[in-house]
């Protein structure tokens, strides 16, 4: 069975709760980038990790650290997950730089498919931005606008 290890984004974890769904169901279904993997012969998913965040300008190479987690239980591919392919903007550089860390290691760019692309950046744009539902913050609470949730929004929101 070839070992293999996901990297995520950590903005869509992390921040948007993605409990990767659509990457373990492919995975499990060896479909999407995992079709590659024969019903003889299925992967066997070691781990996953995230990337560690947004880098800034200065730190593309700490990739590899989150890479060595994985690498270190013998890992022979690595899938970046499709967010990450989609909206990472560091995708290149993260790729050369694990390319470089870990030459006999397969990177694989994505897990599954999307039914439309341009919808789910939409979407994360929106997730990232919060333009349609702005979040409470403290500003809310010391301008005293916040809103408090109540047993009646409860009802209705079961009705
Ligand atoms: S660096 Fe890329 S993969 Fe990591 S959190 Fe930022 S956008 Fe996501």
């Amino acid at each position: 069975m070839p070992k293999v290890g996901i990297l995520g984004c950590e903005a869509t974890t992390r921040d948007m709760d993605c409990v990767m769904i659509g990457c373990f169901g492919n995975l499990r279904g060896r479909q999407g980038m995992f079709e590659r993997y024969t019903e003889d012969d299925p992967p066997e998913l070691v781990g996953i990790i995230s990337c560690g965040g947004c880098p800034t300008a200065f730190g593309t190479d700490r990739v590899w650290q989150k890479v060595r987690a994985l690498k270190e239980y013998g890992i022979e591919a690595l899938h970046l997950t499709s967010c990450l392919v989609q909206v990472c903007p560091f995708l290149k550089e993260f790729t050369e730089a694990i390319r470089t860390e870990y030459p006999d290691l397969q990177i694989v760019e994505g897990t599954h498919p999307f039914h439309d692309i341009d919808a789910f950046k939409a979407g994360v744009k929106e997730l990232t931005t919060q333009r349609a539902v702005t979040p409470q913050k403290m500003n809310d609470l010391v301008f005293r606008r916040i809103k408090i949730h109540s047993e009646e929004d409860e009802k209705e929101a079961n009705e």
